[in-house]
């Protein structure tokens, strides 16, 4: 990805006057280059218009970077103060190409599993920024999750939580935001072809596997989605994408609901951060929602925390229609934004 490339601008902040050059970096991206993943993408604009973090999972080769990829092109348009900061950033550690001028597009980083801490959450000589706050504003990919050792997923952990990163070196200390939304991709198992025949790994495996990304990073992931398997030839039959200009409409309209919704609530700007309080108070149920909901969690032994996540979801869910209340539709929208819980206890099944 050529992040340099610079296009016309979008007219969104010129009133600046002429000395900005904008670097949009996005038209080389779209969501309507993705074809036959529509219940995916469905799951991603819930992600995108709630602030919910999202792991993806599929065989090699499936087309989780693309897809990651054109996420950025989605999220809200950033205000000129989300602009500044990104700017700021790419400016500090040197990723501002000379005569670029505001950044107004969501970054997009991608660091490899090897990434050093110092690369992810910043430091080294100067205590520059990390990939941690280079995302900031936009998306933090992480491709391979399992693959990624026990001590890097946990140096995410405080990023996450804080939005923001401290480094201290002898020379002083610098602080950096780091509030990007989580996106991440893994093979289903080992070989990566599991659940179809292909796959030979034995269960033990795979629950084995999926066991290294469990804990903090898992617990930080509200949706967790099945890349479908596309056959080429039905591929090449099919009509283009949603665009991502009609997807990023819906995800602001939903957005503008939530600024309303937490107008008054310091620090919380989504439904993805709402609170246990906030979700007794906005994510109320009527009986058959209730009803449909505990018979889900009884089937996979969800605990309270995944509850909370997917009255989050529900929420966030409703938002899209613009519905007051939440539905039926959205509880079982959400339902449908678990393949990794719903696959492995299947296996628990028979083990
Ligand atoms: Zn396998």
């Amino acid at each position: 990805m050529d992040l340099s490339k610079q296009n016309e601008n979008d007219g969104d902040i010129t009133d600046k006057g002429e000395m900005l050059s904008i670097a949009n970096q996005e038209n080389d991206f779209d969501f309507a280059d993705v074809k036959g993943q529509e219940e995916l993408i469905e799951a991603i604009v819930l992600g995108a218009a709630g602030g919910h973090n999202i792991l993806m999972l599929g065989e090699p080769g499936c087309g989780k970077t693309m897809i990651a990829q054109r996420i950025p092109t989605i999220l809200p348009r950033m205000s000129e103060k989300e602009s500044l900061e990104v700017t700021k950033i790419q400016s500090i550690s040197g990723h501002l190409e000379a005569g670029t001028g505001l950044v107004t597009c969501r970054p997009f980083r991608s660091p490899h599993h090897n990434v050093s801490l110092n690369a992810l959450i910043g430091g080294g000589s100067y205590a520059q920024p990390g990939e941690v706050s280079l995302a900031h504003n936009g998306v933090l990919f992480l491709d391979e999750l399992a693959e990624f050792s026990k001590r890097t997923l946990d140096a995410l952990r405080q990023p996450m939580e804080d939005k923001r990163v401290t480094i201290s070196r002898v020379n002083g200390t610098n602080s950096y935001p780091a509030n990007f939304m989580f996106v991440a991709a893994m093979n289903p198992c080992p070989c990566g072809y599991y659940p179809s025949k292909r796959c030979k790994c034995t269960d033990y495996e795979i629950i084995h596997y999926r066991g290294k990304i469990s804990g903090p990073i898992l617990e930080r992931i509200d949706i967790q989605k099945s890349v479908a398997q596309v056959d080429y030839f039905e591929l090449n039959n099919k009509k283009d994408g949603v665009s991502s200009a009609v997807l990023r409409e819906r995800v602001e309209r939903a957005r503008k609901i939530q600024q309303e919704r937490f107008k008054d609530a310091e620090g919380i700007s989504c439904n993805a951060q709402m609170t246990t309080s906030m979700i007794q108070k906005y994510c109320k149920l009527d009986e058959e929602c209730t009803e449909i909901l505990k018979k889900a969690s009884e089937k996979y032994g969800y605990s309270a925390r995944v509850i909370h996540k997917l009255l989050r979801l529900a929420r966030t869910a409703a938002d899209l229609d613009g519905a007051e209340n939440i539905r039926r539709e959205d509880v079982i929208k959400v339902l449908s934004c678990r393949d990794l819980d719903v696959s492995s206890s299947q296996m628990y099944a028979i083990t």
